[in-house]
């Protein structure tokens, strides 16, 4: 199945089983070099109508495994993966342009524990059950699995996000068609490989490449698929609710987000700039956990952007296989234009660019010149209307102002359409709580970022999407409930 023609890998389609080549293809850049080196299948509906019924054939016998078969299934494939994560972490940096230390680090290792995590989880869940003793019945839910979902995944942590998908939606019983994005292929398809070996029945899992406009709307649009997962732009599930819309579809949307870090002059700096850091260019600030609007307390401002600009300026930007390195190549051309541009907008603004883009000069190896790069840049005396306040940039751009008060920056963090995380600095617990409680965020990280327990919910309020996944909530949106009540 892996063909070299050229030196250029030829990815195929995975439908029941099977690695089928597919009649068009899409190129796949290098973004650290700017090179063409892996052919996308371009697949239409006929591909999804392929996929879709094998997933529905493979439907009967799966969702009546027990939980327990399909868990140490799952663990298998957790530990194939695992067994092969340095070549995985390799593809993901080549493909996706981020650092070889961010994909052996977090990227795979988060793949393999997700098969892991709901390996476990599908063991635990009970249903409810309520008595009425004096009308002699019992009630009791029973979950039992979908069908066939679709899931659709981004380019940001591609094999990562997908995972997050698939093995929830398998664990319940479900078959999936999966579309992972056109610019990041490479770690599906290699993942595709070790589902047999893993135990993986044909047709369980079943992955279609493409473009979103072609393979993800046929799959959206696909009168066989009851359920879809996706992960993206805020835009695009716009456009995938009105097309879901005549078939009354069950949607779960993981959306954008603008997310504000607060710094009241109590918050431990050791702490929070390393961290802040951390929080606005890691993955070179495309991780739509991501912070792009940094309030800091009016009498530490200069304190923690005198440090904050030194420290940024510290990140290193280059090859993404060197492992010294911090900050990787953008995903696309277009994405870095698209960055660029939003620093130019708020210079012409009036704001003010600290480092970074324009400011800072980048030197690069020979053999990255054309990559995707852009240093880390941070951008202040910027105004809350300004787009680089409003918008998703998704980029390693960062904006940071003053603020005098609670109640003030609780209004302006709230002042944007997103609504997915935020991190508040503060050794006061009582603030803590009082602010976590009113900002408009699916999730509140106080004094850190990133730390998650997958148990609980993940997801974003207003334009940043719809329900919730996580232990619970994955085994909810990945089940129909039913409520039985038995009378004697
Ligand atoms: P995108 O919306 O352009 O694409 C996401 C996926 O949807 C891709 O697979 C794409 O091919 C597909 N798609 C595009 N148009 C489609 C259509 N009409 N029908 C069906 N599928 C379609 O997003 P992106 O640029 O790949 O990813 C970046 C975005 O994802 C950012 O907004 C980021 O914040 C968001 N994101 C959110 C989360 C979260 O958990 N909330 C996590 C990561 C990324």
């Amino acid at each position: 199945s892996k063909q070299l023609i050229m030196a250029l890998l030829v990815l195929e389609n995975f439908i029941g089983g099977k690695f089928v080549p597919c009649s068009s293809y899409i190129d796949s850049y290098n973004p650290s070099t700017g090179d063409i080196y892996c052919k996308v299948p371009d697949s239409g509906k006929e591909e999804v109508e392929a996929a879709v019924r094998a997933a529905k054939d493979a439907f009967p016998i799966w969702s009546s495994k027990s939980p327990l078969e399909r868990s140490q299934i799952l663990n298998k494939l957790a530990d194939l993966i695992e067994h092969d994560l340095e070549a995985f972490a390799q593809a993901e940096s080549k493909d996706q342009g981020k650092t070889i230390t961010f994909a052996r680090t977090v990227d795979i290792p988060r793949a393999v524990y997700n098969f892991r995590f709901f390996a476990s989880s599908i063991l635990h869940h009970v249903t409810e059950c309520t008595e009425m003793a004096t009308m002699g019945c019992v009630h009791y839910t029973s979950r039992a699995p979908v069908g066939v979902a679709g899931l659709i995944s981004p380019w940001n942590l591609p094999l990562y996000l997908l995972t997050w998908k698939i093995a929830p939606a398998i664990a319940c019983g479900n078959t999936v068609v999966a579309k992972p994005s056109e610019m990041t292929s490479v770690t599906a398809w290699m993942m595709c490989r070790l589902l047999e070996k893993a135990g993986v029945p044909h047709g369980v899992v079943n992955v279609v490449f493409g473009t979103g406009a072609k393979a993800g709307e046929a799959l959206v649009c696909h009168p066989d698929v009851p359920l879809i997962s996706f992960t993206g732009s805020t835009l695009t599930a716009q456009r995938i609710t009105e097309k879901s819309a005549p078939y009354c579809k069950r949607l779960s949307l993981e959306l954008g987000g603008k997310n504000p870090a607060i710094i009241f002059n109590d918050a431990d700096l050791n702490q929070c700039i390393p961290t802040t850091l951390r929080s606005s260019f890691a993955n070179q600030g495309e991780i739509c956990l991501c912070t792009s609007r940094i309030f800091v307390q009016r009498d530490i401002y200069s304190e923690f952007l005198n440090k904050f600009v030194a420290e940024a300026r510290k990140w290193k930007t280059g090859n993404p296989s060197d492992p010294t390195v911090d900050v990787g190549a953008l995903i696309s051309k277009e994405h870095l234009e698209k960055v660029r541009n939003y620093v130019k907008k708020a210079r012409a603004e009036g704001a003010r660019i600290l480092c970074g883009e324009g400011v800072d000069s980048l030197s690069l190896p020979p053999g990255n010149q054309k990559g995707y790069f852009m240093l880390p840049t941070v951008i202040t005396e910027v105004k809350d209307e300004s787009c680089c306040m409003q918008e998703e940039i998704f980029g390693p751009v960062t904006c940071v102002v003053a603020f005098d008060t609670e109640e003030e920056v609780i209004k302006r963090a709230n002042g944007v359409k997103y609504g997915l995380a935020a991190t508040v600095w503060s050794s006061n617990v009582g603030r803590v709580h009082r602010v976590a409680h009113r900002l408009q965020s699916g999730l509140v990280w106080t004094n850190c970022w990133l730390m998650r327990d997958l148990n609980l919910p993940f997801g974003g309020m207003k334009a940043s999407g719809i329900g919730r996944e996580g232990a619970k909530d994955s085994y909810e949106f990945f089940t129909e409930v039913k409520t039985i009540t038995i009378k004697h």
